[in-house]
């Protein structure tokens, strides 16, 4: 590293992403190219020789900015957004700078100890209870940053695993049995099947009780498992689910998974960030019963991505399951006994200095400015919910709770408008809907009403997306499609909802109109 090279390639980089920040609500929110563009942009093979970092820089801005769906934009409402902040790159820019590989202390002691230190912090201003914090749990409990919930998730799945199986054998491992609700997230799904365990409970929700795993329903689907021999392992609760921002009683599941040793781990990917703000923090009423809890910090909580915040009332569990123990890496100190090895608590070896930009976006915004900024999406999301309410010809899907607004053209509106009569088929052929629905035509696809209120919100989204102005992603619940608005990005303001809302309502007007 040429430090002269590096402060001249440093600057560059910086004034070009400076300079995108500025322009990022100018380009087409979701990447409008069509796939394998690239490849014509570039040559077949890399070059023999050094390229200049200006032409390079071109080419990014010619060829790779097209292809970017851009996330930093501040009209950005699809999945749930990432929030990046000054704090968040600058303390990213830092860990890459010193680039240490932090396995273990003795690789990186600063790295070990601010990252120990930062997520003591941050679970007391979540208030976590004592368990969950290095420094008040006899060292038992503590955090520790991985990558992305689904490595949490199966980290902790695999900690559960194998205290199970210690006491039961591990020819035994196909009668255990996870649970989760038909609102987990997909990595639920994907860390069993990692961790070989087939049984996967998806207990059912219902709309009645805002898509929430019931107590009842854990505990009925345990009793019949049991009964055919099964063992419960595991159970993943949800606070603020994917498609809906859903809260699961943590209290009353706790209760349940106590009875049978269950290990609850809460996956607050989303909301958890909300959770430091008092008037949301009774959304994890009941952690004290959970042994996990983890959220993105990737997510709402200004910090860069990668940087999902695990805590564990027993690290024992986790380091049974995952240290390993190389001569290569032997050393003092981790004999002793008296440092972290975060390697141990994790699934890979190598690991980043993530907890700087942590620490960085703590100390330059402080607690007070992260809670305004959670509070100014909610608000702005408020608003929102108040704009789709005052237009009748569109519903709320599900009660907003966070900043995230669940809604769609309701099926009322669409049975008055032109739509209902029109559809058009696969080949984008205008089918009138009385002849061939009611005359039992359905071009071998079943056609509904919920059919085409489904078909009418999907290509509204799609029309509106396709104008790059917004990009906005969707949700099912009980059968029904539904746009979800998510504010979260950095950028986003008010009069940037307004806007969206404008479109969204001459998108509709356009496509009720036009439909015939
Ligand atoms: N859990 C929930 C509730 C989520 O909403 C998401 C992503 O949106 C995830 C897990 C997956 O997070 P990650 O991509 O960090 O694994």
């Amino acid at each position: 590293v040429d430090p002269e090279e590096f402060r001249k390639q440093g600057h560059m980089i910086i004034d070009f992403l400076a300079d995108y920040y500025t322009k990022v609500s100018n380009f087409p929110v979701r990447s409008q190219v069509e796939p394998n563009y690239l490849r014509k942009h570039l040559p077949d093979s890399a070059p023999l020789v050094p390229e200049p970092i200006e032409s390079i820089l071109e080419d990014v801005q010619e060829h790779i900015i097209p292809g970017i769906t851009h996330w930093m934009s501040p009209n950005y409402y699809a999945y749930f957004p990432s929030s990046g902040s000054v704090a968040g790159f600058m303390g990213e820019m830092l860990s890459s700078g010193f680039n240490v590989v932090g396995f273990n202390w003795i690789s990186s002691p600063a790295a070990t100890e601010l990252e120990t230190i930062v997520m003591d912090w941050l679970g007391e201003v979540l208030k976590l209870p004592q368990q969950f914090l290095y420094k008040s749990s006899n060292n038992n409990g503590g955090g520790v940053l991985l990558g992305t919930t689904c490595e949490a998730v199966l980290c902790t799945l695999v900690a559960a695993r194998d205290k199970k199986l210690s006491q039961i054998g591990r020819d035994n491992i196909g009668k255990l049995v996870v649970y989760g609700s038909d609102q987990t997230h997909s990595s639920f799904g994907k860390a069993a099947q990692i961790a070989g365990i087939q049984n996967v409970r998806a207990i059912k929700t219902k709309r009645s009780n805002s898509f929430a795993l019931k107590a009842d329903s854990l505990l009925s689907t345990i009793h019949s498992d049991v009964k055919n021999g099964l063992i419960p392992i595991y159970l993943c609760a949800t606070v603020g689910t994917t498609a809906t921002t859903s809260i699961d009683p943590l209290m009353e599941l706790c209760d349940v998974a106590k009875e049978y040793e269950i290990w609850v781990h809460v996956d607050a990917a989303y909301a958890g960030s909300a959770c430091i703000c008092p008037e949301f923090r009774s959304c994890i009423d009941g952690i004290e019963g959970a042994n996990s809890f983890s959220f993105n910090a990737h997510k709402w909580f200004l910090t860069n991505l990668a940087c999902c915040c695990l805590w564990v009332k027993d690290h024992n569990a986790l380091t049974k399951s995952l240290s390993t123990n190389p001569e290569f890496l032997r050393n003092k100190a981790s004999e002793s006994k008296q440092v972290i090895d975060y390697k141990d608590w994790q699934i890979t070896l190598s690991r980043k200095f993530n907890a700087l930009k942590l620490w960085l976006v703590l100390r330059s915004y402080g607690v007070e400015n992260l809670r305004n900024f959670l509070r100014s999406h909610v608000n702005m999301a408020m608003t929102f919910e108040g704009l789709v309410k005052l237009d009748k010809r569109f519903e709320i899907v599900v009660p907003r709770k966070f900043s995230l607004v669940c809604f769609r053209v309701s099926p009322s509106t669409i049975a008055r408008s032109n739509y209902y009569y029109y559809y058009h088929d696969n080949n984008n052929n205008k089918n009138n809907y009385d002849d061939n629905y009611h005359n039992g035509h359905g071009y071998g696809k079943l056609v509904n009403d919920d059919y085409l209120v489904n078909e009418l919100n999907r290509k509204l989204l799609e029309s509106i997306n396709n104008s790059g102005k917004v990009y906005m992603t969707h949700g099912e619940v009980e059968g029904a499609f539904m746009i979800r608005f998510a504010i979260g990005a950095t950028l986003t303001e008010e009069h940037h909802v307004i806007m969206a809302w404008k479109l969204i309502q001459e998108h509709a007007d356009s496509l009720l109109l036009g439909s015939s």
